[in-house]
């Protein structure tokens, strides 16, 4: 490998090592792309319970300690050869819930600690010269890693710091008393830096003193700014504006593939994508008591999977039952979250007309790649989307996406307009509202489309021509990296 460029990424997840949400799934991907092109890059993350066993062979390097924590440096690799630093404190990592919360997703009272410590001992690494792979980049991810920014602001010699927002909602907030566990410097206690309503954000760590900040989405990043969608730092970011930049992430067109998905009856490409969803849309409807399809008289079946969270709007699928079950649609909802939210699904299913809506509160991964291939319409009504997977899984598997036109949705979902075939290029519905109206115009159009076969199979056939694996956003973070630094050098020089 020719490595012209040495980036290390940070973050508190990466797949498969440890995943919650698109977090992990960018922090594993990214740096497998950007080994593609060239560059050396890296990833550290904290040794979690039984991470370093799943990496096999692991090495230590050094051990220090943090706020009276003590912990080591190991170094091991991924199978595809991507190296791994893991952060090994046992009193903060090695417990037997998931990353930020316990076995009955309880947050760990102690996340400012452990967070807090994971930052500082990364900012130590990177000083100390990250153990001879010195990099030129520290790219951090999300308030997890924030804190390193400021730790390593005035270092004298320091890589470019880049900072990435997977979601602005989730900035790591806590209290004086956490500030000052933390041995964080009394300067930092101000709005300049870290203050923030009364406590303290680690993500302002990461909005102020990285050299670039970016997002997930073009579209995100103007949306971040403006008052509905910037959590309380828009005002911040607006004044940051030249430093921010949207990419949008890439998908892991590997696993995500219906020609060759192990967990689909039938596999299928664009040739073969009417009789592939066909079968698919058989078998996932006898796993879910929805009634069968018959040759026909098929319902279109409309799937939404995610989190049940204020921000997906799986209320609005609630609040519009009634109008839902009067449309010519089969439901399906694949789920898990919030516990009242749940309950409500519940108590729609035990409701709903026979084999009309099928629910599934559970995170199954394997149900999400059958219901993908097999739906007819993935439904995204999201109030604010940073970037957003489903909705390119939807395409590539020719399932015509309905979403919230906003964030990551808006700038992957190209608007089909249904008219003539040569100038249309469309894959989905976009909506203007995340409200009930917003939500029933989309799937009525999407419907609409379904109804015209000809219309439908060319929409799928143009959702899955699109590229949406993760070279070209790879190609986009290099060459960002390379524009920092030569403004740094440039800087410097004067
Ligand atoms: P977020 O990170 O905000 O939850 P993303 O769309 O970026 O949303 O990524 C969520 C990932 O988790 C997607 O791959 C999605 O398919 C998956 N997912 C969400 N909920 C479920 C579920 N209940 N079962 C299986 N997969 C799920």
């Amino acid at each position: 490998m020719t490595s012209d460029l040495r980036v290390l990424h940070a973050a508190a997840e990466c797949f498969p090592l440890a995943k919650t949400g698109g977090l992990g799934d960018v922090a594993g991907a990214l740096p497998a792309a950007l080994r593609t092109l060239g560059c050396d890059a890296r990833v550290a993350l904290p040794a979690y319970r039984g991470v370093a066993r799943s990496l096999g062979r692991v090495e230590p390097l050094s051990s220090h300690e943090i706020n009276g924590i003590r912990y080591t440096v190991l170094r091991g690799a991924l199978a595809d050869g991507l190296p791994v630093y893991l952060f090994d404190a046992p009193l903060l990592f090695d417990r037997a819930g998931g990353p930020y919360a316990d076995e009955s997703q309880q947050p760990y009272a102690d996340n400012a600690l452990r967070f807090g410590t994971f930052s500082a001992a990364l900012a130590a690494f990177v000083a100390q010269g990250a153990a001879g792979f010195d990099p030129q980049i520290l790219h951090l991810h999300d308030w997890q890693t924030a804190l390193a920014a400021p730790w390593l602001a005035a270092a004298p010699r320091r890589p470019a710091l880049i900072f990435t927002i997977h979601n602005l909602a989730y900035q790591g907030q806590f209290g004086r008393e956490a500030f000052e566990t933390l041995g964080l410097p009394l300067e930092w206690w101000s709005p300049e830096a870290l203050e923030f309503w009364g406590g303290f954000s680690c993500m302002k760590g990461g909005l102020n003193y990285a050299d670039l900040i970016t997002t997930v989405s073009p579209t995100y990043a103007r949306e971040i700014q403006t008052p509905a969608f910037g959590c309380g730092l828009d005002g911040l970011l607006a004044t940051r504006a030249d430093r921010l930049i949207g990419i949008v992430n890439g998908i892991d067109t590997a696993i995500w593939n219906p020609a060759t998905d192990l967990h689909l009856v039938r596999h299928y490409d664009s040739r073969t994508v009417e009789a592939g969803k066909q079968a698919n849309r058989l078998a996932v409807s006898s796993t879910l008591g929805l009634t069968p399809p018959t040759r026909g008289q098929t319902l279109p079946l409309v799937v939404f999977i995610g989190r049940l969270a204020d921000q997906k709007g799986a209320d609005l699928l609630l609040a519009a039952q009634d109008e839902l079950m009067q449309l010519p649609l089969q439901l399906a909802v694949l789920a898990s979250g919030d516990p009242k939210l749940e309950a409500a699904f519940r108590d729609w299913a035990g409701r709903a007309p026979a084999g009309r809506l099928a629910v599934r509160l559970a995170h199954d991964e394997v149900l999400a790649h059958q219901l993908t291939a097999a739906a007819d319409l993935l439904v995204m009504p999201s109030r604010f989307e940073p970037c957003g997977l489903n909705q390119m899984y939807a395409q590539r598997y020719g399932t015509i996406p309905v979403v919230h036109r906003t964030g990551g949705l808006a700038d992957t979902v190209v608007e089909a307009r249904g008219g003539s075939p040569a100038a249309e290029e469309g894959s989905g519905v976009l909506f203007d509202h995340a409200d009930v109206d917003g939500l029933l115009w989309g799937l009525r159009r999407g419907l609409e489309f379904c109804a015209d076969q000809q219309l439908r199979k060319r929409l799928r056939r143009q959702g899955m021509a699109r590229d949406f694996s993760w070279s070209a956003s790879a190609q986009q973070y290099r060459e960002s990296y390379t524009r920092v630094l030569s403004s740094r050098r440039d800087s410097s020089s004067c």
